[in-house]
C-alpha cells in the first residue's frame, strides 16, 4: 500500500505578498510537520505542469491564455487574488500535480494520495480566477481522470468556503457528484440548498450550508446521515476531496469549531467510503487553511489516516442546528429531485426518503 504525497518547494514560489493569508508559509509548515514526524508508507511525489489538453477540459481557452500572459508579472486579479512573478508557473504545477495524482490513484500506481498544492483551486471558475484561486485543481483532476476511464467521480469539498468554481464547472453533468459542506453565509455567497445542478446534472450538486459554530460531532452527523449514504448511492469510481482546513476552530477566516481530530475523522470516513465503493481510490487536494499549526497538524493527521497509521472517529453529541440542517437537506432533495432520478439512482433509499 502506497500513499503518495505531492509536497514540493515549487509550491512555496507563489507569493501573493506579505500580508496575504494564502502564504508560502502554509506549505512550509506542512513540510516541517511531516519531516518532524515521518509517516511510514508515505512516498513523496514530484509535481508536473498541466497540459493544455487537461486545462481545456474545464477552463475556457481565453482563461488559460489570459493567465499565461501574466507570467513573470506581479498583479492583482481581484481584491483577494494576487499573482507574483512565479505564480502562473506554480498554478500550472498545482493543476498538473492534481491530474497526475488522480491518474496514479485511478491506475493503482498509488493506493491513495494527498496533494499539498498552492495556489488553491475550488473558487476558480471555467473562465474566471477568484478567491486566491487561478486554476481549479480538483476540477482538472476530475475531468482528466474521467477521460481515462472512470464513469463517475465524487468530489467532496469540506473547505469552509463554498467551491463555487467546482460547482459551476460540473453543474450540468451527472458524471461528477459535487457535495460541499461549508459555512453560510460566507464568501463567495453561493452554495445554498436549492443549488442542485441543472439539466443532466440535476441532483448531482448537493450543498450543505452550515451555520457558524458547528464542530466535530455536527460534521459527524452530516457524514453519517447524508454524505456517506449519498456516496454509497452514487457509487463513484474514485473519490476526490477539496481538503481545506479553514473550518478548524483556530482558523482566522472561518467560524467553525472543527479540531485536528475532526479532520482525521472526516478523512477516515471518506477512506472507508472509498474502500466500500471504489477499491479505496481516494485523493485529497489542499484548498484553504490559514492557521499554520492547525493546518500542519490537520494535514498530517489526514495523511496518517491515508497511510493506515491512524483511524479516527467523530466526537459524539451533535447540535440541534446540525440535525435541523440534515432534515432540511433531505426535504429539499425529496422535493427537488426529478422522479426518474429518485428511481434510477437509489437516493431515496440511501437517504431514508419516504413519501413524495
Ligand atoms: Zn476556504
Amino acid at each position: 500500500m502506497t500513499t503518495r504525497v505531492v509536497l514540493d518547494s515549487v509550491f512555496e514560489a507563489h507569493d501573493p505578498g506579505p500580508m496575504h493569508p494564502e502564504s508560502p508559509g502554509r506549505v512550509r509548515a506542512i513540510a516541517r510537520r511531516i519531516a518532524h514526524s515521518p509517516i511510514p508508507g508515505v512516498v513523496l511525489g514530484a509535481p508536473r505542469r498541466a497540459t493544455d489538453k487537461e486545462l481545456l477540459l474545464v477552463h475556457a481557452p481565453e482563461h488559460v491564455s489570459g493567465l499565461r500572459e501574466l507570467a513573470g508579472r506581479r498583479t492583482q486579479i481581484d481584491a483577494d487574488t494576487v499573482v507574483g512573478p512565479r505564480s502562473i508557473d506554480v498554478a500550472w504545477q498545482a493543476a498538473g500535480a492534481a491530474a497526475q495524482l488522480a491518474h496514479d490513484v485511478w491506475s493503482g500506481a498509488a493506493s491513495n494520495g494527498f496533494g499539498v498544492l498552492r495556489p488553491p483551486g475550488h473558487h476558480a471558475e471555467g473562465a474566471r480566477a477568484m478567491g486566491f484561486c487561478l486554476l481549479n485543481n480538483v476540477a482538472v483532476a476530475a475531468a482528466a481522470v474521467l477521460a481515462a476511464g472512470p464513469r463517475r467521480v465524487l468530489i467532496l469539498d469540506w473547505d469552509v468556503h463554498h467551491g463555487n468554481g467546482t460547482q459551476s464547472i460540473f453543474y450540468g453533468r451527472s458524471d461528477v457528484l459535487y457535495v460541499s459542506l461549508h459555512q453560510w453565509p460566507l464568501y463567495p455567497g453561493t452554495g445554498v440548498l436549492t443549488e442542485l445542478g441543472a439539466g443532466h446534472g440535476q441532483g448531482f450538486t448537493v450543498n450543505l450550508p452550515m451555520p457558524p459554530g458547528l464542530g466535530d460531532a455536527d460534521y459527524g452527523l452530516l457524514f453519517d446521515d447524508l454524505i456517506t449514504p449519498l456516496g454509497r448511492a452514487y457509487a463513484p469510481d474514485i473519490v476526490l476531496i477539496s481538503a481545506g482546513f479553514d473550518a478548524h476552530e483556530s482558523d482566522p477566516l472561518g467560524h467553525m469549531r472543527v479540531t485536528d481530530r475532526g479532520f482525521a475523522a472526516m478523512c477516515t470516513a471518506v477512506l472507508e467510503l472509498a474502500g466500500e465503493v471504489c477499491g479505496g481510490r481516494l485523493a485529497l487536494f489542499l484548498e484553504g487553511g490559514y492557521e499554520l499549526e492547525a493546518l500542519a497538524n490537520s494535514t498530517h493527521g489526514c495523511i496518517e489516516v491515508l497511510a493506515g497509521a491512524r483511524r479516527e472517529t467523530f466526537a459524539a453529541g451533535s447540535s440541534s442546528a446540525a440535525r435541523a440542517l440534515a432534515l432540511r437537506v433531505k426535504d429539499v432533495l425529496r422535493d427537488a429531485l426529478p422522479r426518474q432520478l429518485l428511481g434510477e439512482r437509489p437516493w431515496r433509499r440511501a437517504l431514508g426518503l419516504t413519501g413524495h
